[in-house]
Protein backbone atom coordinates (compact mmCIF):
# COMPACT_ATOMS: atom_id res chain seq x y z
CA UNK A 1 0.00 0.00 0.00
CA UNK A 2 1.19 3.56 -1.13
CA UNK A 3 1.35 5.90 1.77
CA UNK A 4 -0.36 9.45 0.71
CA UNK A 5 1.02 12.41 3.01
CA UNK A 6 -0.56 15.61 4.10
CA UNK A 7 0.21 18.56 3.28
CA UNK A 8 1.80 18.83 6.81
CA UNK A 9 3.71 15.95 7.17
CA UNK A 10 5.57 16.96 3.56
CA UNK A 11 6.73 19.90 5.44
CA UNK A 12 7.85 17.98 7.71
CA UNK A 13 9.72 15.33 4.94
CA UNK A 14 10.88 19.11 3.81
CA UNK A 15 12.91 19.60 7.08
CA UNK A 16 14.22 16.46 7.10
CA UNK A 17 15.13 16.33 3.59
CA UNK A 18 16.96 19.93 3.90
CA UNK A 19 19.36 18.45 6.51
CA UNK A 20 20.33 15.52 3.66
CA UNK A 21 20.40 18.64 1.17
CA UNK A 22 22.98 20.41 3.32
CA UNK A 23 24.62 17.51 4.00
CA UNK A 24 25.64 17.24 0.62
CA UNK A 25 26.51 20.51 -0.21
CA UNK A 26 28.49 20.97 3.05
CA UNK A 27 30.51 17.33 2.02
CA UNK A 28 30.96 18.05 -1.48
CA UNK A 29 34.46 20.40 -0.99
CA UNK A 30 35.88 17.70 1.34
CA UNK A 31 36.10 15.11 -1.17
CA UNK A 32 39.51 15.91 -2.09
CA UNK A 33 42.41 13.27 -3.52
CA UNK A 34 43.97 11.66 -0.42
CA UNK A 35 40.93 12.06 1.81
CA UNK A 36 40.18 8.34 3.78
CA UNK A 37 36.30 7.29 4.27
CA UNK A 38 36.93 7.41 7.76
CA UNK A 39 37.53 11.04 7.58
CA UNK A 40 34.06 11.55 5.62
CA UNK A 41 32.52 9.24 8.03
CA UNK A 42 33.78 11.31 11.08
CA UNK A 43 32.52 14.40 9.49
CA UNK A 44 29.12 13.01 8.73
CA UNK A 45 28.66 11.51 12.67
CA UNK A 46 29.88 15.37 13.82
CA UNK A 47 27.12 16.77 11.16
CA UNK A 48 24.64 14.31 12.28
CA UNK A 49 25.07 15.50 16.25
CA UNK A 50 25.34 19.53 15.38
CA UNK A 51 21.59 19.04 13.64
CA UNK A 52 20.30 16.95 16.57
CA UNK A 53 19.00 14.27 13.96
CA UNK A 54 19.46 10.34 13.71
CA UNK A 55 21.45 8.60 11.04
CA UNK A 56 19.20 5.95 8.84
CA UNK A 57 22.50 4.32 8.19
CA UNK A 58 25.68 5.36 6.45
CA UNK A 59 27.57 3.91 3.40
CA UNK A 60 31.02 5.08 1.97
CA UNK A 61 32.01 3.54 -0.44
CA UNK A 62 36.11 4.05 -1.83
CA UNK A 63 37.22 4.66 -5.40
CA UNK A 64 38.39 7.43 -8.17
CA UNK A 65 34.68 8.28 -8.16
CA UNK A 66 33.27 8.30 -4.79
CA UNK A 67 29.53 7.53 -3.91
CA UNK A 68 27.84 8.62 -0.33
CA UNK A 69 24.24 7.61 0.86
CA UNK A 70 22.59 9.55 2.89
CA UNK A 71 19.97 9.43 4.97
CA UNK A 72 18.16 10.76 8.82
CA UNK A 73 15.19 10.45 10.52
CA UNK A 74 13.51 14.03 11.76
CA UNK A 75 10.45 14.03 13.44
CA UNK A 76 9.74 11.27 12.84
CA UNK A 77 10.27 11.09 8.66
CA UNK A 78 13.28 10.12 6.83
CA UNK A 79 15.10 12.20 4.52
CA UNK A 80 17.28 10.03 2.10
CA UNK A 81 19.57 10.77 -1.02
CA UNK A 82 22.85 9.78 -2.73
CA UNK A 83 25.58 11.74 -5.28
CA UNK A 84 28.32 10.33 -6.84
CA UNK A 85 31.80 12.13 -6.60
CA UNK A 86 34.69 12.63 -8.70
CA UNK A 87 37.75 12.17 -6.19
CA UNK A 88 40.56 14.85 -8.01
CA UNK A 89 40.54 14.02 -11.99
CA UNK A 90 38.71 11.60 -13.61
CA UNK A 91 38.74 9.65 -16.88
CA UNK A 92 36.88 10.12 -19.75
CA UNK A 93 34.07 6.89 -18.85
CA UNK A 94 33.68 7.68 -15.47
CA UNK A 95 32.57 11.62 -15.78
CA UNK A 96 30.49 10.70 -18.58
CA UNK A 97 29.05 8.28 -16.21
CA UNK A 98 28.83 10.43 -13.37
CA UNK A 99 26.55 13.34 -15.84
CA UNK A 100 24.74 10.09 -17.40
CA UNK A 101 23.59 8.74 -13.79
CA UNK A 102 22.57 12.72 -12.79
CA UNK A 103 20.56 13.35 -16.01
CA UNK A 104 18.79 9.77 -15.46
CA UNK A 105 17.93 10.58 -12.43
CA UNK A 106 16.82 14.25 -13.07
CA UNK A 107 14.67 12.58 -16.50
CA UNK A 108 12.93 10.39 -14.00
CA UNK A 109 11.86 13.58 -11.50
CA UNK A 110 10.37 15.28 -14.40
CA UNK A 111 7.73 12.65 -15.21
CA UNK A 112 6.95 13.03 -11.43
CA UNK A 113 2.98 14.26 -12.07
CA UNK A 114 -0.08 13.53 -10.76
CA UNK A 115 -1.64 11.01 -13.27
CA UNK A 116 1.78 9.68 -14.69
CA UNK A 117 2.20 6.18 -13.97
CA UNK A 118 5.50 4.89 -11.85
CA UNK A 119 6.53 3.05 -14.82
CA UNK A 120 7.12 6.46 -16.79
CA UNK A 121 9.47 7.48 -13.97
CA UNK A 122 10.94 3.79 -14.22
CA UNK A 123 11.62 4.17 -17.96
CA UNK A 124 12.74 7.67 -18.02
CA UNK A 125 15.91 6.95 -16.15
CA UNK A 126 16.98 3.81 -18.59
CA UNK A 127 16.42 5.60 -21.33
CA UNK A 128 18.81 7.80 -20.36
CA UNK A 129 21.34 6.10 -19.09
CA UNK A 130 21.00 2.99 -22.31
CA UNK A 131 21.73 6.29 -24.59
CA UNK A 132 24.86 6.95 -23.13
CA UNK A 133 25.66 2.60 -23.54
CA UNK A 134 25.88 2.27 -19.55
CA UNK A 135 23.28 -0.18 -17.68
CA UNK A 136 20.88 0.38 -14.76
CA UNK A 137 21.59 -2.00 -11.57
CA UNK A 138 18.08 -4.57 -11.29
CA UNK A 139 18.94 -6.06 -8.11
CA UNK A 140 18.85 -1.81 -6.24
CA UNK A 141 15.91 -0.15 -6.78
CA UNK A 142 14.67 2.82 -5.58
CA UNK A 143 11.45 3.15 -3.03
CA UNK A 144 8.32 5.08 -1.17
CA UNK A 145 9.72 7.10 1.91
CA UNK A 146 8.39 8.53 5.04
CA UNK A 147 7.94 7.08 8.85
CA UNK A 148 9.64 4.27 7.43
CA UNK A 149 13.25 4.54 4.94
CA UNK A 150 11.38 2.15 2.89
CA UNK A 151 7.97 2.04 2.28
CA UNK A 152 6.01 0.89 -0.86
CA UNK A 153 5.94 1.33 -3.92
CA UNK A 154 9.65 -0.26 -5.11
CA UNK A 155 10.58 2.13 -8.11
CA UNK A 156 13.01 -0.05 -10.34
CA UNK A 157 15.33 2.17 -12.80
CA UNK A 158 14.01 -0.01 -15.58
CA UNK A 159 10.58 -0.39 -16.89
CA UNK A 160 8.03 0.27 -19.28
CA UNK A 161 5.73 3.56 -19.73
CA UNK A 162 2.26 3.39 -18.92
CA UNK A 163 2.41 0.49 -16.46
CA UNK A 164 2.43 0.36 -12.80
CA UNK A 165 0.93 2.60 -9.77
CA UNK A 166 -0.71 6.04 -11.00
CA UNK A 167 0.98 8.70 -8.96
CA UNK A 168 -1.08 10.60 -6.74
CA UNK A 169 -0.80 14.30 -4.88
CA UNK A 170 1.15 13.03 -1.86
CA UNK A 171 3.11 10.13 -2.18
CA UNK A 172 6.93 10.59 -1.37
CA UNK A 173 9.34 8.67 -3.21
CA UNK A 174 13.31 8.04 -3.15
CA UNK A 175 14.41 7.66 -6.55
CA UNK A 176 17.71 6.10 -7.10
CA UNK A 177 19.22 5.21 -10.05
CA UNK A 178 22.58 3.04 -10.04
CA UNK A 179 23.92 2.83 -13.19
CA UNK A 180 27.21 0.82 -14.66
CA UNK A 181 29.67 1.62 -16.64
CA UNK A 182 29.70 -1.95 -18.01
CA UNK A 183 27.33 -4.49 -16.98
CA UNK A 184 24.02 -4.91 -14.99
CA UNK A 185 25.20 -7.95 -12.55
CA UNK A 186 26.49 -6.69 -9.47
CA UNK A 187 27.86 -8.67 -6.25
CA UNK A 188 27.52 -8.84 -2.49
CA UNK A 189 31.29 -9.26 -1.26
CA UNK A 190 31.62 -11.39 2.15
CA UNK A 191 31.81 -8.72 4.54
CA UNK A 192 27.97 -8.82 3.69
CA UNK A 193 28.49 -5.17 2.82
CA UNK A 194 30.51 -3.80 -0.24
CA UNK A 195 28.34 -4.48 -3.38
CA UNK A 196 30.58 -4.49 -6.53
CA UNK A 197 30.03 -4.62 -10.41
CA UNK A 198 30.29 -8.45 -11.62
CA UNK A 199 32.87 -7.28 -14.12
CA UNK A 200 34.55 -4.77 -11.90
CA UNK A 201 33.40 -1.66 -14.24
CA UNK A 202 32.61 1.38 -12.27
CA UNK A 203 28.95 2.61 -10.65
CA UNK A 204 27.62 5.84 -9.90
CA UNK A 205 23.93 6.35 -7.72
CA UNK A 206 22.33 9.55 -7.25
CA UNK A 207 18.89 10.01 -5.47
CA UNK A 208 17.09 12.65 -4.47
CA UNK A 209 13.45 12.60 -2.02
CA UNK A 210 10.87 13.61 -3.93
CA UNK A 211 6.94 14.17 -3.35
CA UNK A 212 4.05 14.79 -6.01
CA UNK A 213 2.07 17.78 -5.96
CA UNK A 214 -0.83 19.13 -7.27
CA UNK A 215 0.99 20.26 -9.98
CA UNK A 216 3.91 17.85 -10.46
CA UNK A 217 6.72 17.41 -7.60
CA UNK A 218 8.70 19.08 -5.68
CA UNK A 219 12.41 17.96 -4.86
CA UNK A 220 12.50 17.17 -0.53
CA UNK A 221 16.12 16.35 -0.48
CA UNK A 222 17.25 20.33 -1.23
CA UNK A 223 19.35 22.62 1.21
MG1 LIG B 1 17.25 5.20 -0.82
Amino acid sequence: MILVKSPREIEVMRRAGAVVGTFFEEVRPLILPGVSTWDLELFADRFIARNGVRSAFKGVREGDILSIDFGIVREGFYGDAAMTFPVGAVDDVSSRLLSATERSLAAGIREVRPGNRLGDVSAAVQETVEAEGFSVVRDFVGHGIGRSLHEDPQIPNFGKRGVGPKLTPGMTLAIEPMVNAGGWPVEVLADGWTVVTRDRSRSAHFEHTVAVTEDGHRILSLP
